[in-house]
């Protein structure tokens, strides 16, 4: 296949896994992102993120050896409102979001400039930019409510309250599960910070949300934050049929290519996949069509999965308490192992891993 030039919209995760992966092919490459310069959306900057990994696959997978970057997780607690559930944390880990050298943007970043990309940054996708690219352009621009505009992308906006800061600790994290949020509270410490976020879709999260968790962690934990910053984005709007390579000729890349929601914490994972099927995508559309379709194989089902049983049983967290208060944390760890061994059959979505690269 002769060289091409290709044109990469987003230096986030998985626009440089998908430029990275044509510039050792021999391509030319430019990855164009809005921010001054690497490290993702400067409101994350830095973040830390936990994601279950099998992190030896997805580095074959994507080409780029990704053990540095992956801290394994230490300890995870699972909480329905105040009532602690022990998770395993097998295959479980932090990777840092941000410009710092110990994380994942700096090592893609530095793999990308070994191979031979060229970045431009203060370079925006603006809505007049999108009819004049040439097919076969990578949109990989993640959460950024804009380019979901732009390319006329069905959408949902996320709500979160923010903190993050500095703190040596285990890498340990907890999730926590309340009704003041449909999805979860979690935080996690590693390289030195720690990251905490209390997160929703389609849906703001009021005040009294945050005083609700604020006042968990001061009871439970321990812990005092007075330091929260309210942020916002857009991610696919999530339907069996929201995952899409292609779009009017532009390759999908990362969350904006639909795969990535519809389940909790896999959006890391996901991203990496994708941005290698991408890649492949430039010069091979059948044999990308053909990994997107595997990844996402089960896609249909993890969104009945969540719409269903996951949405009900999570708009009401006092069943999921009383249940885990009845068998006791050990038995519910047991039934919590089982449901996963069940559904890790069914789900190899890309961002439900450590089985997307399965
Ligand atoms: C606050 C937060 C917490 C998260 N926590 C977790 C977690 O714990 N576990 C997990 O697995 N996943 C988590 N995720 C999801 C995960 O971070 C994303 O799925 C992943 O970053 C997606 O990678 P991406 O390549 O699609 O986008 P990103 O890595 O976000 O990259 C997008 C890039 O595009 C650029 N860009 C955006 N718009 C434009 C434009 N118009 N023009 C040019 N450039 C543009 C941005 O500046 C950015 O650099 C979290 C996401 C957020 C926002």
């Amino acid at each position: 296949m002769a060289p091409r030039e290709v044109l990469v919209y987003g230096a986030g995760m998985s626009g440089m896994v998908a430029a990275y992966n044509l510039a050792v092919e021999g391509h030319e490459v430019l990855v164009r992102d809005q921010e001054p310069s690497y490290g993702g959306s400067s409101a994350f900057n830095p973040s830390l993120h936990t994601t279950p990994l099998d992190v030896a696959k997805t580095s074959d997978y994507v080409g780029i050896d990704l053990t540095d970057v992956f801290v394994p997780v230490s300890s995870l607690a699972l909480y329905f409102h105040d009532y602690e559930v022990p998770a395993p944390v097998a295959m479980s880990y932090h990777v840092e979001r941000s410009s710092r050298p110990q994380s994942l943007d700096t090592l893609l970043y530095n793999k990308c400039l070994e191979a031979g990309v060229k970045f431009e940054f203060d370079s925006q996708l603006r809505a007049e930019d999108v009819a004049k690219l040439e097919p076969g352009t990578i949109i990989a621009c993640g959460l950024n409510k804009p380019a979901y505009d732009y390319l006329n992308l069905p959408c949902v906006e996320w709500y979160a309250w923010m903190a993050s800061g500095e703190a040596e600790s285990d890498p340990y994290a907890w999730i926590w599960l309340d009704e003041c949020i449909n999805e979860y509270g979690y935080i996690s410490f590693a390289n030195g910070i720690y990251y905490n976020l209390l997160f929703a879709y389609g849906q703001e999260i009021p005040r009294e949300g945050l005083e609700r968790y604020r006042s968990f962690m001061h009871r439970v934990r321990g812990m005092e934050e007075d330091d929260w910053e309210y942020v916002h984005g857009a991610a696919p709007a999530a339907s069996p049929d929201a995952p899409q390579l292609f779009r009017d000729g532009l390759i999908m890349c990362g969350t904006m290519s639909g795969s990535i929601d519809p389940f909790m914490g896999f959006g890391i994972s996901g991203a990496l996949i994708s941005g290698k099927v991408a890649a492949i995508a430039v010069t091979d559309r059948e044999k990308a069509l053909e990994e997107f379709e595997r990844f996402n194989r089960n896609f249909a089902r993890a969104y009945e999965f969540k719409r269903g049983l996951w949405a009900e049983l999570r708009s009401r967290v006092d069943i999921l308490e009383d249940l885990a208060r009845i068998l006791g944390p050990e038995r519910t760890v047991m039934l919590l192992i089982e449901a996963l061994r069940r559904w890790r059959k069914s789900s190899a979505i890309p961002g439900f891993s450590p089985l997307s690269c399965h």
